[in-house]
């Protein structure tokens, strides 16, 4: 397959003028955003960056961020991405991992970068990527980026040819949210990114005209996907620094934005919102959304809300590029206002070949619930610096998700939880989402987490941490009572607790069960 950085050139050829990125007030066209490439690329060769090195980014979104995720492939080394919303711990955490040595810093994270620097072993340059001057809390041997560019002077297209990593190698390193464990770092490659871009683009039924609005935070594949399917398709982007429900109103009405990907919750913020009405949204075309279950009452609003508008479910990992399976616009039709297949993440995209397998690893029958996992082009090459576990995870050759589900007569996947929550009390197997959902349908409850905790005669106990909605008076008894007869009895919680405040989220906003079960170990013991 073609490398990325390649297609850039391509389109800096064929459509030279047209947009290629929008941010904040300035644009870059395609032939523009090439050779700035070309700069970066050089600056980075002359710091010494070479074959197989790191270079990680920590920033909001920006053009600077667009750019790095394919610069340092241009000379075989690798971006890194960095989650912004960790603590400094964290953040150094993933610094010693990959070991980069270069940091990339915007203006919002210039004390996180100075302290990086003082106490990251591995980082030797600091670069700045912003217009203004950097603050004093950088140290004063911090380059700026566009400086870099300015003295790289013209280069070459073809510069680099001899460097620029192949199509099969790592070109990006995206950390995993750590939901069931530590981030783990997954080496991406071109292909992969491609095969993502290829397989889900007639589905989503992605245009070379379309006008892509990048809000989600790009250290997230969710959002980081759709960079590398507008290089694929020559799109124009317009970035968000991050996500602000109003801004984000305002640039889809003045941008004439036709597409762009949400979670759930940035679309319940937007029709919710006062001004809503009031933003003008007939230039978009089609949403997509994933990484969390789509309620009906806001995918029915949005159908109503926004007329003509086509809605697609992505479902899938990091380490999947991030696609596997599609519910495409057509399956999102109501027929008496019910979406039959809304409840399951869409079927398998043609690249993806998907087993549902028990815990031998041998294929389940249709209906049965098991583990998916996937063999396809868009899997990730492993996880950085972890062999044991990337063997563990691609065991027989398919990538194993840890996220089970079944398949019913049409070939829709449905998830039911993942296999790290299975609780298996007195010898049944409770996945948590069966009970949240329950729970979750009491008016009181805002929502709910299930997990086990060990129990001497069950194994495992079920035990259920709910949020109330402002002034709910509910107890736990009471929710206990109202779960019986609605599911098993073994799936009923054996305690709720009723948690102060919302449940706390993770960096990308699922909830934390890890810090749950922390906390009611500790008040249990
Ligand atoms: P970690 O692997 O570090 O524990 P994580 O699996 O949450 O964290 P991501 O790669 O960001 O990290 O998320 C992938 C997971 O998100 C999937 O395995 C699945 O459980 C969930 N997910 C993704 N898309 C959907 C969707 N459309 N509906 C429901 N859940 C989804
Ligand atoms: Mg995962």
């Amino acid at each position: 397959m073609i490398r990325l950085p390649d297609l850039v050139r391509k389109y800096a050829f064929h459509t030279p003028d047209k947009m290629a990125t929008y941010f904040e007030g300035r644009a870059h066209s395609w032939a523009q955003f090439s050779a700035r490439m070309h700069g970066a690329a050089k600056a980075l060769q002359d710091l010494g960056v070479g074959p197989g090195d790191r270079v990680a980014f920590l920033g909001m979104n920006s053009h600077w961020l667009v750019e790095m995720y394919l610069v340092p492939s241009m000379i075989g080394a690798l971006c890194v991405p960095i989650n912004y919303r960790l603590s400094e711990d964290e953040m150094a955490e993933t610094i010693d991992d990959c070991t980069p040595q270069i940091l990339i810093v915007d203006r919002h994270f210039q004390e996180q970068a100075a302290a990086l620097m003082e106490r990251c072993p591995s980082l030797e340059t600091l670069i700045f990527a912003d217009w203004d001057a950097p603050a004093p809390v950088l140290p004063p041997d911090t380059l700026n980026y566009d400086d870099l560019i300015a003295q790289a002077g013209n280069v070459a297209a073809d510069a680099f040819d001899d460097l620029a990593s192949a199509s099969d190698d790592t070109m990006i390193l995206f950390y995993t949210s750590g939901t069931t464990g530590q981030p783990k770092g997954v080496m991406l490659s071109h292909s992969n990114m491609q095969a993502n871009a290829t397989g889900t683009g007639p589905l989503y039924k992605y245009r070379s005209d379309d006008v892509l609005l990048l809000s989600g935070p790009m250290f997230h594949l969710g959002t980081g996907s759709r960079v590398f399917t507008s290089i694929v398709y020559g799109t124009t982007k317009i970035i968000q620094a991050k996500f602000e429900v109003e801004e984000t109103m305002r640039l889809i009405q003045d941008q004439k934005v036709t597409t762009m990907t949400m979670v759930p919750t940035m679309l319940r913020m937007i029709l919710d919102h006062p001004t809503f009405p009031t933003f003008d949204f007939s230039s978009l075309r089609c949403l997509t959304y994933g990484a969390a279950p789509m309620p009906i009452g806001v995918i029915s609003q949005c159908l109503e809300q926004i007329p003509d508008v086509t809605f697609c479910q992505g479902y899938g990992m990091t380490e999947a590029a991030p696609n596997l399976c599609v519910l495409r616009p057509e399956d999102h039709e109501p027929i008496d206002g019910v979406i039959p297949k809304l409840a399951s993440v869409g079927r398998p995209i043609h690249t993806t070949d998907l087993r549902i397998v028990d815990e031998n690893d041998k294929p389940v029958k249709q209906g049965e619930t098991g583990e998916l996992t996937v063999r396809g082009p868009q899997i990730m090459n492993g996880y950085w610096n972890k062999p044991e576990e990337t063997g563990e995870a691609m065991r027989g050759g398919f990538y194993h998700t840890g996220d089970a589900g079944y398949e019913d007569e049409d070939g829709y996947i449905y998830l039911v939880g993942r296999t790290k929550e299975m609780i298996i009390t007195g010898g049944e197997n409770v996945y948590p989402i069966e009970t949240e959902n329950c729970l979750s349908k009491h008016p009181d409850v805002a929502s709910a987490a299930v997990l086990g905790l060990p129990h001497d005669k069950w194994g495992e106990m079920v035990v259920a941490v709910v949020a109330l909605h402002d002034g709910a008076r509910v107890t736990g008894d009471d929710l206990i009572a109202y779960c019986r007869g609605k599911i098993a009895g073994y799936k009923v919680p054996k305690s709720i607790r009723i948690w102060d405040g919302p449940l706390p989220l993770s960096h990308t906003n699922k909830i934390d069960k890890q810090k749950i079960r922390a906390k009611i170990s500790e008040t249990t013991d």
